[in-house]
């Protein structure tokens, strides 16, 4: 089997031809071992029978490792080829879900970080990145680490610190690269304003961001440039799949790498579509695999060849939200992104969160915030969300540190009642 082009000019003929033949070869060896595939899936000889094949959910994964704890049946190889253990957030107030990767499918997580996302964001050798991670037991940070030492960078943890000790150390060492989450970067911005430190003068040219579509929403991404003077960059990745995109030179949205995995966007009732949920599969992860895997993300995809050179599928401004995260206002169908996108207008918010009242089979939805400044006017927002939503958002300021903070991903959504 030939190893992935890095290179992403690459015909979808081509490409259609190496996916089939990694996951053929991929998949002679999961029918014969593991044993939750083994149940779900027959062979692939053609994409028909890719087409046939069942999709895979979180839920049914979750209760696989519930049943057989603690990793599941979703194992190609004996415990002992397996090298590291991680689980997601378990953001959404579920179960994490466990996951193993091998020495091998470990380097195709590093190999991805080098070669496509720090490349698309031209991360080189000589840089020193800086990580605004705790390092639990989340994959992301370890992973960005990871890709970033492969190339021969600095890699800095900023584990363990208060936010005014990860201002101080990327400021003393000389920190070129940031990586956190959106509402994080901005967060530290906001400490810093208040330490009378101007990062604009710091040697930080490039930001990454993942866990939230902040990097992708055009104020967010403002905000954060405007507050760091640097170039700021979206990453898409998951800790069952792996890292799965980039925003390029262009940013108007994000290239998903097919080179390592096979991607479908399918509407409500499962047929192939250029706007629903994006369904993939991973071609480098044999020991624990998925075939045709529910992200729950909400995507818009175009195959439009891009300014960058990339001929990589493109998702529209991003991730449009999770499919669950979909709020209706009066018949509007709305995610928090749109609403990110207005109320990161306003250098005065520093924190928001979508409040959702279920009342008489009625979304009552308003918006909560944190402003710096002791008067906060909410006319001027309310009338700028109306304008663009086409509905009546109410907003309400709350008192400063009352909002949820999370380093890992912001909870936009708050359901309140049933
Ligand atoms: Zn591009």
């Amino acid at each position: 089997m030939r190893s992935a082009p890095a290179d992403s000019r690459t015909d979808p003929d081509e490409l259609r031809d190496l996916h089939l033949r990694k996951l053929r070869a991929g998949l002679a060896e999961v029918l014969a071992a593991n044993t939750f595939w083994r149940d779900r899936l027959q062979d692939v000889r053609g994409w028909d029978d890719f087409e046939r094949l069942p999709l895979t959910t979180k839920a049914a994964l979750l209760a696989d490792q519930a049943t057989h704890p603690p990793f599941g049946t979703n194992l190609t190889y004996p415990l002992e080829r397996f090298v590291r253990l991680h689980q997601t957030s378990g953001s959404s107030g579920g179960q994490p879900l466990r996951w193993l990767d091998t020495a091998e499918s470990w380097e195709w997580w590093l190999r991805i970080w080098a070669d496509h996302v720090y490349r698309a964001a031209g991360v080189k050798a000589g840089d020193r990145v800086f990580l605004a991670f705790s390092f639990g037991p989340f994959i992301g940070f370890w992973s960005a680490f990871g890709g970033a030492e492969r190339l021969g960078a600095l890699c800095i943890s900023g584990g363990a610190m208060t936010s005014e000790q990860r201002l101080r150390s990327m400021l003393d060492v000389g920190a070129t690269v940031l990586l956190s989450t959106p509402t994080y970067a901005l967060r530290l911005a906001d400490v810093a304003n208040q330490l009378g430190i101007d990062l604009r003068q710091s040697d930080v040219r490039v930001t990454i961001h993942a866990g939230e579509p902040g990097a992708s929403i055009p104020a967010t991404r403002a905000a954060i440039e405007e507050a760091y003077g640097a170039t700021c960059f979206d990453h898409t990745g998951m800790t069952e799949l792996g890292p799965t995109g980039f925003s390029c030179s262009q940013r108007d949205g994000i290239h998903l790498i097919e080179s390592e995995f096979i991607f479908e966007v399918l509407d409500a009732d499962g047929h192939p579509s250029v706007e629903g949920e994006l369904v993939a599969t991973n071609l480098g992860r044999w020991g624990m695999p998925l075939i045709r895997y529910r992200t729950g993300d909400r995507v818009k995809v175009s195959r439009e060849q891009c300014s960058c050179g990339s001929a990589f599928l493109k998702l529209l401004g991003g991730i449009q939200g999770r499919v669950d995260d979909m709020f209706t206002v009066r018949g509007v169908n709305l995610f928090p992104s749109q609403v990110e996108d207005i109320v990161r207008r306003y250098p005065e918010v520093v924190e928001f969160v979508i409040e959702r009242r279920r009342e008489r089979h009625m979304d009552e939805v308003s918006l909560l915030i944190e402003a710096v400044g002791a008067e906060f006017s909410t006319d001027r927002l309310e009338a700028d969300l109306r304008q663009a939503l086409g509905v009546r958002l109410p907003c309400h300021v709350v008192e400063r540190g009352t909002l949820p903070r999370s380093e890992l991903k912001a909870r936009r959504i708050r359901q309140v009642g049933s």
